[in-house]
């Protein structure tokens, strides 16, 4: 614990879009440590172009020492929390005055930025050597990896399978029809309703749910992943998980029952999209209730309030120009929510978002 006059000492569990936004924001206000058991910060929503232009990834892979020169990062999956400290998986102790937990999604993936633009560059291979490509999931991801690769590679076959009825069920029907329209006219295959187990392929033969047959030289599974609390069952967190594996928090983005720990990002139960420009709100309100806290505030009106994203706003880039955008009452496809997000994918914007230049 921080002794008196002493900066306090603040944790960060998770460097994805929410911790590493709040690990930035209180840097200079706070002994801030920064636990991921990987060594960088990776903007999610230009993945999918990196996989096309590997060189993408040098922007959009952020080592966490770019961004957090004050604070301490620990490289490292976090283990265990008590009331006073966390426990990594390299047996490292770290106490701590407050807490954020921002573990978002598991991720299977790279530890080190080398690391993951050689991952990017050898999945850039397999694309360019492929006449024929399966993807599995019609989510965002899904959607726009097939997007990429018919933009980028025109002459390949895609074929996409989505065991949903329709296309990005995270937002509108006429949405999601924009989507398949746009696919199918750049001659993607789209099979709605059915599912693919991709470890049964046989001589580049998948079979469907349905019964039907893919041709392809390789796959790409763009599926969801569960999120990152399997490891809060074993601490003191352990009530505060909902049946999904969600932590409860109040409206100052507080975990129910402890004053001094935050959750922030997708692992949160918030009702509402799980999305990154969401994820950077409550790490705004994580770090104005962390520095009132510092400061001494005890009276609970003064926190800033996190108040849900009730109406749908998505973007979903479709290649380098076009896109389909969900706003509260409608939606639109072609070059102007391609304008908006498809040419830079807000790379550098979020770059700026963390205080590095926005080109390198
Ligand atoms: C391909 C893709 C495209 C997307 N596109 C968009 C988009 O266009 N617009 C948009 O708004 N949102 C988009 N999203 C969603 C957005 O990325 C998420 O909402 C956002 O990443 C959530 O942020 P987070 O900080 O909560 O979690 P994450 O970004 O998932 O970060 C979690 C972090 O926690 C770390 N971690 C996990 N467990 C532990 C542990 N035990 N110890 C230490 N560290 C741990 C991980 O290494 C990771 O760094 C996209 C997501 C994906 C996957």
């Amino acid at each position: 614990m921080s002794l008196g006059g002493e900066k306090k000492i603040v944790v960060v569990i998770g460097g994805g879009v929410a911790g590493s936004l709040v690990a930035k924001s209180l840097q200079n206000e706070a002994n801030v440590s920064l636990i991921d058991e990987k060594e960088y910060f990776e903007i999610t929503w230009a993945s999918l172009r990196s996989m096309v232009e590997y060189s993408f990834a040098k922007r959009s892979v952020i080592t966490h020492s770019e961004y957090l020169p004050h604070a301490k990062i620990i490289s490292s999956a976090a283990v265990d929390i008590t009331d006073t400290d966390v426990l990594t998986k390299q047996g490292n102790r770290i106490w701590y005055d407050y807490l954020v937990v921002a573990t978002g999604h598991t991720q299977n993936t790279a530890s080190t930025k080398t690391e993951k633009i050689n991952q990017y560059q050898a999945e850039n291979e397999k694309i360019k050597a492929a006449n024929s490509i399966l993807i599995v999931g019609g989510g965002p991801t899904g959607v726009e990896l097939a997007a990429e690769i018919v933009v980028d590679f025109p002459d390949k076959k895609v074929t996409l399978v989505h065991r949903g009825s329709r296309l990005l069920e995270f937002i509108g029907e006429s949405a999601s029809k924009k989507a398949l329209n746009w696919l199918t006219s750049k001659k993607v295959e789209v099979i709605l309703g059915q599912s693919v187990d991709v470890n049964s392929a046989s001589d580049g033969v998948y079979r469907t749910s349905g019964g039907e047959t893919v041709t392809a030289d390789c796959h790409f599974v763009c599926i969801g992943t569960p999120f990152g609390s399997t490891w809060l069952k074993e601490t003191i967190l352990k009530d505060n998980l909902d049946s999904r594996g969600r932590l409860m928090v109040d409206s100052n983005l507080r975990i129910k029952g402890h004053s001094n720990i935050f959750a922030i990002g997708d692992i949160t139960d918030i009702p509402e999209l799980k999305q990154g420009y969401l994820a950077q709100e409550h790490a705004k309100v994580a770090a104005k209730n962390i520095m009132l806290l510092i400061k001494g505030v005890e009276n609970d009106h003064k926190f800033a309030v996190y108040k849900p994203a009730t109406k749908a706003l998505a973007l979903v880039s479709l290649g380098r120009k076009e896109g389909v955008a969900q706003f509260p009452c409608l939606s639109i496809a072609g070059r102007i929510p391609g304008m908006i997000k498809s040419g830079d994918l807000f790379v550098g914007k979020t770059r700026k978002g963390l205080g590095l230049q926005p080109d390198i």
